[in-house]
């Protein structure tokens, strides 16, 4: 894995809206924002997980920056309520409509990847695959059974173009392929 210096300029971004869903809580639905076999270009659009459902996790109220809410990166958006979930939902953006992250969608994460327990959220944004880490558990990419995952979707990716970009914190990384 290197380390990026400097920052990119927009890292944390949540992708744009290509699919239904939804970040805090409630109603799991639709469509699949990612998938690590997909080409750049394609729009993947497949059913979120039904046995999964954010559960109470606020990651993606926290980690990433938002254009639509002037919410910078890693602090709590100033509608998410802790044990509450999203105190507009019902008027939340079309941002946080459309986003779910890759454990709501891909069963190749495993329950280990659920944001709750890994301490990260994964989602796509073109050739990148973004990890958003925790800044409270910022180790937990570099433990098993993450770093060999992050690796392996690393090589995946790279046959295509793609590649895996870790954000902890201020710190960026990319993850080499094998
Ligand atoms: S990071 Fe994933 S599991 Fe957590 S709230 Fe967002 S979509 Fe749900
Ligand atoms: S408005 Fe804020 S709290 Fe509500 S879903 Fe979006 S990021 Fe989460």
């Amino acid at each position: 894995m290197s380390a990026l210096t400097p920052r990119p300029a927009t890292p944390q971004r949540l992708p744009p809206s290509t699919s239904a869903g939804n970040p805090c809580f409630p109603t799991p639905r639709s469509e699949h924002p990612f998938d690590v076999s997909d080409t750049p270009d394609m729009p993947a659009a497949k059913l979120a997980l039904p046995e999964r459902a954010c559960d109470g996790c606020i990651l993606c109220c926290w980690l990433p920056d938002i254009d639509e809410l002037d919410k910078p990166a890693n602090r709590p958006c100033r509608h998410c309520r802790a044990g509450d979930g999203c105190s507009i939902y019902a008027e939340r953006p079309q941002t946080c409509r459309d986003f779910l992250c890759l454990w709501r969608t891909d069963l190749r994460f495993g329950d280990h990847w659920d944001p709750k327990r890994s301490g990260m959220m994964l989602y796509r944004q073109g050739l990148q695959l973004t990890v958003l880490v925790d800044p409270a558990m910022p180790d937990a990419w570099r433990a098993p059974p993450y770093a060999e995952a992050l690796v392996d979707w690393a090589t995946t990716l790279a046959a295509t173009g793609g590649y895996v970009i870790v954000f902890v914190g201020d710190d960026v990384f990319k993850i080499d392929p094998r």
